[in-house]
């Protein structure tokens, strides 16, 4: 057996990407994660599979931190001098008001190796969150981190005259409870009422919400914001820069949580557009995919290799995808679509065609199957043999519209498409209206989703669609679509979010 060893691991203000490459790499290899009840739940998802997870931020409100803090320092020996690789994650830095110091200080004493992996503080994190540079040339040449409960934690007494004598910024840690209390102190030590100040609550989450006043008001605002733990506050000449610097809160998804439909393979590069507009993605695929009648695929493959098609018609990625998987595992490559004319449904198929080595030739403008059909036909299609490899569910419209013209179609059943097992503690935050958003993405997300959560559970929930079709089968099974893509991309999706401009407030 190896030596066991314990990590001290910072795991960052709140936004799970904001943990290091290191404190990432470790949470992966360890053996037993013991975590505070303030990190990014996220995160935890890095374990491995059959790793221990131990909560041991849940502490009685009446009982002896001291206590609970001796038992961390027990478990963590105990854990390593099995041989475990054990991670302590904290939030922020574990050595800012962590107690890393005397975790460390225990592990030392016990003969147990220890590292540190340093986090991203809240320190220096939320005053970046809200467009304030702890320091500038301009306006302050230190700052000075301080806790906002000396008392409470019997730690050595701060001296606040000092650190209102600094001239830098001020950012007070545990704060908001004393906040009346640090203002009273910091005016009393000679800092003028109207001081720029801020308190930060949340901050690089979806849910950051901060007020600016000056120091002599900013108890009043924070309580009439409602502002709670955990908050930071700022206070100094620096903290007048927030008010242009300001960027995460102003971005136009801001506060909203959005529920991403979409199979489990495709969920992120929405949940990626739905983040970097300030959304929180929270993903529950209402579908997956299967694949379907072997021996319909079989045979278009054969008659597309021996070139009997004209045209083939995509009318998916997952298409796309899934036909070529389907050519390779046949020893079969992209040579055989030879001349056959390429169509693609919209940009998105097309990249995905590109990305297994072929142009499409035909896409539409807008990006529809009526679009699509209205395209291929505008030239004339009698005879032609085409292939429409695509969903078993995929609706009758496109290849009986090129029936009609006199097109032969083989409408290949290329996958079926089935509900998705639905995420319980997803449903659980649908139903208590944690989750103002859902989007749609095909129309069967739309029956898989119902069919999950029900209809009642998406009562209040702001509902966007990405074409016709899907808006359709929303109002069929009873949802009214708020907005629908102008463009049917993921991007104009997400467009169409920030145009219903509905947030939610808590
Ligand atoms: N080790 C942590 C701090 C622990 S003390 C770090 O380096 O960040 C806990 C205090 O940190 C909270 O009371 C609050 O003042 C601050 N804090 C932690 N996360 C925060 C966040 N997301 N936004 C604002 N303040 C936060």
């Amino acid at each position: 057996m190896s030596a066991g060893r314990v990590s001290l691991v910072g795991a960052g203000p709140g936004d799970p990407a904001l943990i290091t490459v290191a404190g990432r790499l470790a949470l992966r290899e360890a053996d037993v994660i013991v975590h505070d009840r303030l990190i990014p739940q996220a995160l935890l998802a890095e374990a491995r599979e059959g790793a221990m997870l131990i909560d041991v931020g849940k502490r009685p409100a009446d009982g002896d931190p001291n206590a609970a803090q001796a038992e961390i320092h027990a478990l963590l020996i105990e854990r390593a001098r099995r041989g475990e690789r054990v991670v302590r994650l904290k939030g922020g830095d574990p050595f800012v008001f962590g107690r890393g110091g005397e975790e460390a200080d225990a592990l030392r004493d016990a003969g147990v190796a220890f590292d540190v992996i340093p986090g991203v503080s809240s320190a220096t994190a939320a005053p970046a969150f809200v467009g304030v540079p702890v320091t500038d040339r301009r306006y302050a040449s230190s700052f000075t981190v301080v806790t906002g409960r000396e008392a409470e934690n019997d730690a050595p007494p701060l001296n606040w005259e000092a650190i209102a004598q600094t001239g830098g910024t001020i950012v007070v840690l545990m704060g908001r409870r004393a906040l009346p209390e640090i203002s009273r102190r910091l005016i009393a030590a000679g800092l003028p009422t109207d001081t720029p100040a801020a308190a930060v609550e949340r901050a690089s989450t979806a849910q950051q919400r901060s007020v600016f006043a000056a120091l002599e008001g900013l108890p009043a605002a924070a309580e009439r914001a409602g502002l709670r733990a955990p908050t930071t506050l700022l206070i100094g000449a620096t903290v007048e820069l927030g008010e242009r610097l300001a960027w995460l809160e102003q971005r136009p998804l801001h506060g909203r949580r959005v529920l991403v439909t979409r199979p489990a393979h495709q969920a992120e590069d929405l949940a990626a557009l739905l983040r970097a507009q300030g959304a929180e993605p929270v993903v529950m695929p209402a579908i997956e995919l299967i694949d379907a009648d072997r021996a319909g695929i079989e045979a278009a493959i054969a008659r597309l290799c021996e070139a009997e098609y004209d045209d083939v018609v995509f009318t998916s990625v997952n298409g796309v995808e899934r036909f070529a998987r389907q050519l390779r595992a046949r020893g079969r490559d992209v040579r055989c679509f030879g001349g056959v004319r390429l169509a693609a449904i919209g940009p998105a198929t097309a990249g995905a065609l590109e990305r297994i080595g072929l142009i499409a030739d035909v896409v539409p403008d807008s990006y529809t199957s009526a679009a699509l059909l209205e395209t291929l036909r505008a030239e004339s299609l009698r005879g032609r043999r085409i292939l429409l490899p695509r969903s078993a569910q995929g609706a009758p419209g496109l290849s009986d519209g090129l029936r009609e013209v006199g097109a032969r179609v083989d409408d290949l059943a290329l996958y079926e498409v089935r509900a998705a097992p639905a995420d319980r503690a997803v449903v659980q935050r649908l139903r208590d209206g944690e989750i103002d958003t859902a989007t749609f993405t095909a129309p069967s997300t739309v029956r898989g989703l119902i069919g999950q959560v029900g209809a009642e559970a998406l009562r209040g929930v702001t509902i966007i669609s990405i074409g016709p079709a899907t808006s359709a089968a929303a109002a069929s099974a009873g949802l009214a679509v708020h907005a629908e893509a102008a463009v049917h991309t993921m991007q104009g999706l997400v467009e169409a979010i920030a145009e219903t401009g509905h947030r939610q407030d808590d």
